[in-house]
């Protein structure tokens, strides 16, 4: 790949994962071929580049975790692990002829807005710099991983690993390890280490809601049938229509609610027959509150012979192991911190300056927000495809990254036809609509625990309250009122 400083470019994505090559195809398909993709990790894929954890799989039905525009017929499983996903984003990458627009293994440090040119400069971390009129942050909110606070942890001697940072060599067969966590990723991974771990313990602080994962392996037909466009498009509609009904069950007095709990409760009753752990595993908030987890086997691994499960806070790390607050000294050869990701900072590690010398992290003060999730007053030409506020709990993510793309594209062509230096939302506009949002989000099942979906005064910064229909029809096509143009 060309390892030459690029110049003066129309459009610099930041992150190679769905989003950002999302908006990559789809810049190529409108005509605008002088862009280039940033990426800091040395591969392909974003998250799922990332997240390579023995298990690590999608718990979305693979036919929405595709593009309406790239059905893909290779799918294995209804639940795609992170291989496929990675291969599935490898052919985009391919098909679409995206490679020489590609530079991996490149982080942005600093990003400046010249309004009088109405370009951003980019400052690389090999010191060298570019410059591009629209600048696209599609980083998502899960790609910086978050390291547990606890003492003692840089003391720890054995091996020390993240979910989010696993080394391909990683080998814990035979092993004492320790899991710290007991979100999404600790969920996949526990069963896929227990079975030949020579002895496994599960930290849990809080327990979580965990309804069955309805998997199925796809055959022969499957992938025959996905071959045929108006199949694909049939799939994938059913199960995004199917998913949409779920998000019901994120509503105080729903059918789907009561529904989704008692299948919860249920599922835990069948498969922990200790009437003690199931107590220990048994959630004290809410259903949705935190993300909901899909697992068949979680709870069966943890039923394992050499598994166990402690709920007594950690109070150390230490050199041999974990201690918690009994007195226990947990002797660990490995310690694997499935602790999530720093939602709260999300660009942090890289200084966006925008008009007026204000920088992100001072718009930022009280938490991200941005205008559906897209633009932030001050920073023109700037946009974020998954900001703050468009995450989601009950459906695929990309259903969201297209119509953000589609505005994305929308504002620059704007620009572009007119003959202006740069767009940039309105102050006023953003305001009103963060403020409907955050009453929305006010008293929500969100709002009853604490999650990657809330910073530390409580204010819910991550996610959509709301219907996927009603984010795409907000967010498809700009409110030319809506943005000011200089
Ligand atoms: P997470 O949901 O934020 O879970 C982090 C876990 O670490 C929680 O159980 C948390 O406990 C625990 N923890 C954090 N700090 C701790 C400390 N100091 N002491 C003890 N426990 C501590 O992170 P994640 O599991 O990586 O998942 C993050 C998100 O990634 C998911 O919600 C989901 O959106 C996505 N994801 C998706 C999939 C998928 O299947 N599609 C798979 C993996 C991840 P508390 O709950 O008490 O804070």
């Amino acid at each position: 790949m060309d390892s030459q400083p690029v110049a003066d470019l129309e459009v610099a994505i930041l992150g190679a994962g769905m989003s950002g090559l999302c908006m990559a195809i789809q810049l190529q398909r409108a005509g605008i071929r002088d862009f280039v993709v940033l990426e800091k990790s040395a591969g392909i894929g974003g998250t799922w580049w990332d997240n390579r954890y023995p298990g690590a799989q999608v718990d979305v039905p693979a036919p929405a975790y595709s593009f309406s525009f790239a059905p893909n017929p290779h799918w294995t499983h209804r639940f795609a692990d992170a291989h496929e996903i990675q291969a599935y984003q490898q052919r985009l990458v391919e098909q679409h002829g995206l490679l020489p627009h590609i530079r991996l293994g490149r982080a942005v440090v600093e990003a400046g807005f010249d309004a009088e040119a109405g370009r951003w400069r980019l400052r690389l971390d090999d010191g060298s710099a570019l410059s591009a009129r629209f600048f696209v942050c599609s980083t998502g909110p899960l790609s910086r991983p978050r390291w547990p606070d606890i003492a003692g942890l840089a003391e720890f001697r054995g091996h020390l690993l993240h979910s989010a940072r696993w080394p391909a060599d990683a080998d814990l067969a035979g092993r004492r390890v320790g899991v710290i966590g007991t979100g999404s990723s600790a969920a996949q991974l526990v069963p896929a280490i227990a079975p030949t771990a020579a002895r496994l313990t599960v930290f849990q602080r809080t327990p979580n809601w965990i309804l069955p994962r309805l998997d199925r392996r796809y055959g022969r037909l499957d992938r025959w049938l996905t071959r045929l466009p108006p199949y694909a498009a049939l799939a994938r509609q059913a199960w995004v229509q199917l998913l949409e009904l779920g998000r019901r069950g994120f509503d105080e007095g729903t059918l789907a609610r009561r529904l989704m709990t008692r299948t919860a409760a249920a599922h835990l009753r069948r498969q922990v027959a200790d009437p003690a752990l199931r107590a220990r595993l048994t959630p004290t908030y809410p259903l949705g509150c935190k993300r909901i987890i899909y697992s068949n086997d979680y709870y069966r691994a943890l039923a394992l012979p050499r598994s166990g499960l402690v709920t007594a806070p950690i109070q150390a790390v230490t050199a041999g192991g974990v201690r918690t607050a009994d007195g226990h000294e947990h002797e660990l050869d490995a310690l694997v911190c499935a602790t999530g990701f720093d939602t709260v900072r999300p660009l942090a590690g890289l200084r966006i300056t925008g008009l007026g010398g204000q920088t992100l992290d001072q718009a930022w003060h009280a938490g991200p927000s941005a205008y559906l999730g897209l633009t932030v007053p001050g920073f023109p030409n700037l946009f974020l495809t998954l900001g703050p506020n468009t995450g989601t709990g009950h459906t695929s993510t990309l259903l969201f990254i297209e119509p953000q793309v589609a505005h994305v594209l929308a504002c620059m062509r704007r620009v572009r036809r007119e003959g202006r230096r740069w767009i940039v939302v309105r102050a006023d506009v953003f305001a009103a609509q963060d403020a409907a949002l955050q009453q929305r989000l006010a008293g929500s099942v969100w709002s009853h625990c604490s999650s990657w979906y809330r910073d530390g005064n409580g204010r819910i910064f991550a996610i959509w309250p709301g219907f996927t229909a009603e984010y795409v029809k907000a967010v498809r096509r700009p409110d030319p009122a809506a943005y000011e143009l200089g």
